[in-house]
């Protein structure tokens, strides 16, 4: 190892960010972690459990943030995000801009303060399917494990509120953004990805029928800390669904939408059956595909399923999906493209099998680096000295993430040990 090595920036503290920090930090690097959102872990941590294992996520990013804590060569930014970067291979410079939190840190916040406000914000840890309190920790297993308060919709009466319910120095309203500029010599971009918004499908009731929701939606209902605790249930009448459909390729593979296959949505939507199936013992589930895409043993978890006679598998493109407003309940138009038939069916619930949207099309990258048509950062190496990797250049699973990741970690520490 090069003694004088510099850090590594990685930006984007999600699965893939926070495999690529670890595995370069306990080989001995510097790294600094820089994350967005005001906790670390991405947009694994609102998934209920894996495929194909079934075990949640939070016991990785146990082990994770323990690592993480106790490497010292570990910096983390949350709230954060590179503004630029320039230089050369083994000799960048980036700006690091870190927003305001608000809170100190200096006293112990919990919800008996939160509670106390009137002010409320979409709580988007789970998809807005119910508000928080300006003040909020952003989900149980935050970490930094620390509330964040969104001043922007603060009103002047908790502004008050806040002075007299909390100790002295717990909030700084006045509390300003910082920037900060650091040397690094080499950059793995781990942005990762965003559902797809399901208000683009107007033909499949996305974001107009209640009782239609997304597949990222399900995680989040069928997660002890959702906004359901845990119950799947309709959104027009908190009823349990007796009838589900599931729509496959919602956008994916859709030349009016992503031109793409998003390479996950058939694994998430067999899993979501099996929750289902878990809940509701009688639930009757039709899922509707153009392929079911299974990758090697991962085939298995699609065949024990074909078994259950309670789900069902038809090949056909759904074309538009109708709401009967008495009910609330759903009618599909599909075309079965083995029998040849139009098909009318009516469902409780419909879950749309929506896919990923790297989210780099969202913000300028800190530095010019080819994308494709569909924003999804081009190449294993976009640049010398600057490594992509999971879903900012593809639509891919957490395991192929993860070995990008440490792929990625390799080529950015071969990068700093360069003309030794
Ligand atoms: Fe369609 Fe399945 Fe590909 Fe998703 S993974 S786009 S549902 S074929």
């Amino acid at each position: 190892m090069n003694a004088n090595a510099k850090s590594i920036l990685i930006i984007g503290g999600g699965i893939a960010g926070i495999t690529a920090a670890v595995d370069a930090a306990e080989v001995g690097y510097q790294v600094i972690l820089v994350e967005k959102e005001a906790y670390l872990g991405g947009r694994v941590m609102q998934m209920h459990r894996y495929f194909p294992k079934m075990c949640p996520p939070t016991c990785g990013f146990e082990i994770n943030v323990r690592r993480i804590k106790q490497n010292p060569r570990i910096t983390v930014h949350t709230l954060a995000s590179v503004e630029e970067i320039s230089g050369e291979p083994g000799n960048f410079k980036a700006k690091v801009k870190i927003d305001p939190r608000y809170v100190t840190g200096v006293h112990a916040i919990d919800d008996s303060i939160a509670e106390q406000l009137q002010s409320e914000r979409p709580n988007d840890f789970n998809y807005a399917m119910e508000n928080t309190k300006a003040l909020y920790l952003p989900h149980d297993m935050a970490y930094p494990p620390m509330y964040v308060l969104d001043r922007e919709i603060l009103s002047d009466t908790d502004v008050e509120r806040l002075k007299h319910i909390c100790p002295a120095d717990t909030i700084d309203m006045e509390m300003m953004a910082k920037t900060l500029e650091i040397e690094v010599g080499s950059v793995i971009i781990a942005t990762g990805w965003k559902p797809y918004d399901t208000t683009n499908l107007d033909s499949l009731g996305g974001g107009q029928f209640q009782n239609v929701i997304s597949n990222v939606m399900l995680e989040r209902l069928i997660a002890p800390g959702g906004p359901t605790q845990g119950k799947i249930v309709r959104s027009s009448d908190d009823q349990k669904p007796g009838n589900i459909a599931f729509v496959q390729c919602a956008g994916s593979r859709d030349e009016n939408h992503l031109a793409y296959c998003s390479a996950v949505c058939c694994m998430a939507s067999l899993k979501h059956v099996r929750y289902i199936r878990e809940q509701y013992e009688s639930a009757k589930i039709t899922v509707f595909y153009i392929d079911i895409r299974t990758i090697g043993r991962e085939e298995k978890f699609y065949y024990d399923l074909l078994e259950d006679e309670n789900v069902s598998f038809i090949k056909g493109k759904v074309a538009k999906i109708n709401e009967d407003a008495s009910t609330k309940n759903l009618i599909l138009d599909v075309e079965d493209t083995v029998s040849g038939e139009t098909l009318h069916q009516n469902f409780d619930m419909v879950v749309l099998a929506t896919g990923m949207v790297p989210n780099g099309i969202d913000f300028e990258l800190p530095i010019d680096l080819p994308v494709d048509d569909y924003g999804f950062l081009i190449g294993e190496a976009s640049a010398e000295g600057i490594y992509s990797v999971g879903c900012a250049k593809r639509p891919c699973d957490v395991s192929r993430s993860t070995k990008d990741s440490t792929a990625a970690a390799l080529k950015a520490i071969q990068q700093l040990n360069r003309g030794d």
